[in-house]
């Protein structure tokens, strides 16, 4: 993994000149060059805002907002992938202000007056955490990539890049549902290549693989809603899941479709001499005891009476009849 190399931010907020001044030498010697400085709460809240520091030293008494309120603050104001280290200067020996300052979101303390060796030994253990924080936001948003791409993968088909059966069943049933919800019907176009055996038969299985791809473009293009979907639904078979869409609609979606694939004139040794495709039609108003399976039925069934009526054709079929 590529490490993040960017440069320590340190702001010291301190209200003593001298202290401050002092804090900024430490810190020069031990190579974190200019760090910024603050010398009112105010001052730290908008450094902070503004430079995103990834370490804070902070003094706990300060002439307008005290430390700890700071701390509170800039806590509440981190973002998811943030984090600050937030090392509070004290002079109070306290337990309870320990306590407090750890409470409120402080990560650590330094009594004054600082020692420079203790403050180098403070920092170079926030640097280890700043980074291994980093890294932890690196990898994090790997795996939030990686899982985004895992998801596409298994519910894309690797060949055309149009949705898989996967996809089709999960979202076939989530557009039955929302079609009951809103009292519309839905319907489903099943394509089917037709002499697809032949066709691989005669130019091979690399060009049948490229037609198949060609129509699942055609076939993606009759999708363009976001409740519609357009997926492979095996072999060189189809189909188009259409919400709120009556058997007209869905039958002149397929009859664009079909001309369209036609107009692509892939050649084909069959009567018309180019590669066609069969469409089974059915639409239903989902729910009264009426099941998804049952309009897929249909569909099917439209489409078996297209292959059988010469194919290239688009049939509507009626929901029951299967
Ligand atoms: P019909 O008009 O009745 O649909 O006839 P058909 O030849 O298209 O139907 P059949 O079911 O007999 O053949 C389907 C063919 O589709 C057979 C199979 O080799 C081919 N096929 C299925 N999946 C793929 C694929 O991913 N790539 C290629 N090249 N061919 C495929
Ligand atoms: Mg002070
Ligand atoms: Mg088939
Ligand atoms: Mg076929």
């Amino acid at each position: 993994m590529k490490k993040r190399t960017d440069a320590l931010k340190v702001l010291v907020v301190e209200d003593s000149k001298v202290t401050l001044k002092v804090l900024c030498n430490f810190l020069e010697r031990m190579g974190i060059s200019d760090p910024l400085k603050a010398e009112t709460g105010k001052d730290a809240i908008a450094q902070y805002r503004k430079e995103k520091p990834d370490i804070i030293l902070l003094d706990a008494q300060l002439p307008d907002i005290d430390g700890f309120d700071i701390a509170k603050q800039i806590r509440a104001s981190e973002q998811k992938d943030d984090w600050t280290a937030i090392i509070f200067l004290t002079s109070m020996t306290k337990d309870d202000d320990l306590a407090r300052g750890i409470e409120v979101g402080g990560d650590d303390y330094l009594m004054k007056p600082v020692s420079e060796v203790v403050l180098h030994a403070k920092v170079r253990a926030m640097r280890r955490l700043v980074e291994m924080q980093r890294d932890l936001v690196d990898v994090s948003h790997q795996l939030n990539a990686a899982n985004k791409e895992l998801q596409r993968l298994s519910t894309t088909d690797g060949l055309t890049g149009i949705s898989n059966r996967r996809m089709f069943d999960e979202l076939s049933l989530r557009e039955w549902r929302r079609c009951e919800r809103m009292n519309k019907p839905m319907a489903l176009v099943m394509i089917d290549i037709d002499s697809f055996k032949l066709y691989n038969d005669q130019f091979g299985h690399q060009a049948g693989d490229d037609c198949l791809r060609a129509v699942a473009g055609q076939v993606a293009r009759a999708a363009p809603r976001a409740s519609d979907l357009a997926a492979r639904y095996g072999g060189e078979e189809f189909v188009l899941v259409l919400g709120e869409t009556d058997a007209d609609g869905a039958r002149w979606v397929a009859e664009n479709v079909r001309q369209h694939v036609a107009d692509l004139g892939i050649p084909h040794a069959t009567a018309n001499r180019h590669v066609t495709i069969s469409c089974g039609v059915a639409s239903v108003q989902p729910g009264k005891g009426v099941a998804l399976e049952v309009l897929l039925r249909a569909a099917d069934h439209a489409l078996y009476e297209a292959k059988e009526a010469g194919r290239d054709r688009v049939v509507v079929g009626t929901y029951g009849k299967s």
